[in-house]
């Protein structure tokens, strides 16, 4: 007997349905996501929870009693959501206070400067008055004789931070943040001084965190807002020799940071859980409302929309607000991602998923999947939920999360990534400019709808994206 055409098709489908992760071709799941993504839209428990935490706690440098008392808060808010298990997790930390702080071109002709020291630098112990030396990479001060900065200011200016959607022209510079304190130290200079790392016009530096060498920050260091570094390059470009002086009391203190927990139980697989991260410091110049505050508004926002749904996911989907993501300082293990990890032991293997939203509110216009995702009936309904509101597939696997799900992609699980539009993330990020009235309402919803639909997909199936890696590919 012959099989007629049509049949041979549906046994072909059959097949290839049988191979497929459940969710691709149950039309109901996509249309759940859909109503997910559509209600997602319209909540207002994100701009709730930003404004609450931005306006009650102020700033929240990793560590401090601002810090502590939000993530108790935060808690709270979570139980009020629904959410449950929710727990606070504590470890250990060295803790950084800015103290007063301030710069001034010396001479005939004083200007004041506008400068932030950097996290963790030691304070100045009294005014420091030297000769600054200009560079205009970190290789040209690493290239300079030990010693022959004996006494001076080592000044890096390596230009202004290239505006990018997706904020890649970052991470060139912030190299010159986390290694110049330790790499004038090591040509014998007084002070390090760098243009500040950003995108924006402003007179307004931007911080960020330092690195330790031999378990100490070993000089004072600062970020001279973009027009103030102008000047000061000007200055040397002209001729003159520029004198500055610095003075800064900050210093290090012991304390304790903490995550906070939540969980969206699972209907029938509770013991799987898909994470989504953020954190809940901020650095003090600013109330950390895009950094990142937005991050925990959006993905708890995102958990309660999937919860109010009507139907529980099969997976559980936990909201971690990780401490400390600023400072991880001085061994590495102090911030919020670590203490999870070793918080999870073995329970890592039942993680099979993880995102992090820490770049500001503005719109996703991508979504990048674990590495092996790419082109499956996985990626075909996310794309499919996530098209209308302005979201495309990325080419790219998304590979690395950030710092805060980074230790749980490094052993091994799988990571998604939502875009944002960062275009102007980097006018804000560690300054005082970044605010509450910086958050685009509707386009944080759009954040929140992205993740609700996404996210909802990822739980209410049995998508296994650690079978779908290539063989051979790294753990991520
Ligand atoms: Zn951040
Ligand atoms: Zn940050």
């Amino acid at each position: 007997m012959r099989l007629s055409a049509s049949l041979l098709a549906a046994s072909a489908l059959a097949l290839t349905l049988a191979a497929a992760p459940a969710v691709a071709q149950d039309a109901a799941v996509i249309a759940r996501a859909a109503a997910i993504r559509d209600a997602a839209m319209n909540q207002n428990i994100a701009l709730d929870y930003v404004t609450q935490l931005t306006t009650r706690f102020g700033p929240r440098p990793a560590g401090s009693k601002s810090e502590q008392d939000a993530a108790a808060w935060a808690a709270d808010y979570m139980r009020a959501q629904g959410f449950q298990n929710v727990r606070i997790e504590e470890f250990p930390l060295v803790g950084w206070e800015r103290g007063e702080e301030s710069a001034a071109i010396v001479g005939d002709h004083p200007q004041r400067l506008v400068i932030a020291a950097l996290g963790h630098s030691p304070g100045t112990n009294g005014p420091i008055e030297a000769e600054v030396v200009r560079f205009t990479s970190l290789e040209a001060l690493n290239a300079v004789p030990a010693g022959s900065l004996a006494g001076k200011i080592a000044y890096i200016d390596a230009g202004q931070m290239v505006r990018m959607q997706d904020g890649s022209g970052y991470g060139p510079l912030t190299r010159i943040r986390g290694a110049g304190p330790g790499a004038a130290a090591a040509k014998g200079a007084v002070a390090f001084i760098m243009r500040s790392v950003g995108s924006d016009e402003h007179r307004m530096p931007h911080t960020g965190t330092t690195r330790y060498v031999n378990g100490v920050v070993p000089l004072p260091g600062f970020a001279l807002a973009a027009a103030d570094a102008d000047t000061v390059s000007r200055l040397i470009g002209m001729g003159e020799t520029v004198r500055i002086r610095l003075s800064s009391t900050a210093h290090t203190y012991q304390t304790t940071s903490q995550n906070v927990i939540g969980d969206i139980v699972g209907r029938s697989r509770p013991n799987e859980v898909i994470v989504l991260g953020s954190h809940m410091d901020s650095w003090d110049l600013g109330t950390g409302a895009i950094d990142d505050g937005a991050g925990g508004a959006i993905t708890m926002a995102a958990a309660k929309a999937i919860a109010e749904s009507g139907r529980r996911p099969a997976r559980t989907v936990r909201v971690v607000l990780y401490g400390s993501e600023e400072v991880d300082q001085p061994n590495n293990q102090g911030n919020g991602g670590g203490a999870y990890l070793r918080g999870i032991g073995t329970a890592v293997e039942q993680h099979v998923a993880t995102g992090e939203s820490d770049f500001g509110a503005d719109r996703i216009y991508a979504l990048g999947l674990p590495l092996g995702a790419q082109g499956t009936d996985f990626a075909r309904a996310a794309g499919q939920v996530l098209y209308p509101i302005g979201v495309l597939p990325s080419p790219q696997p998304e590979l690395h999360g950030g710092s805060d799900v980074g230790p749980l992609v490094e052993a091994g699980v799988p990571v998604f990534g939502l875009n944002q539009d960062g275009t102007r993330y980097f006018d804000l990020h560690h300054t005082a400019d970044d605010t509450l009235d910086k958050i685009d309402p509707e386009q944080m919803s759009q954040n929140v709808a992205a993740w609700a639909a996404l996210v909802w997909l990822i739980a209410d199936s049995d998508v296994d994206f650690r079978a779908m890696r290539p063989a051979g590919a790294a753990a991520h």
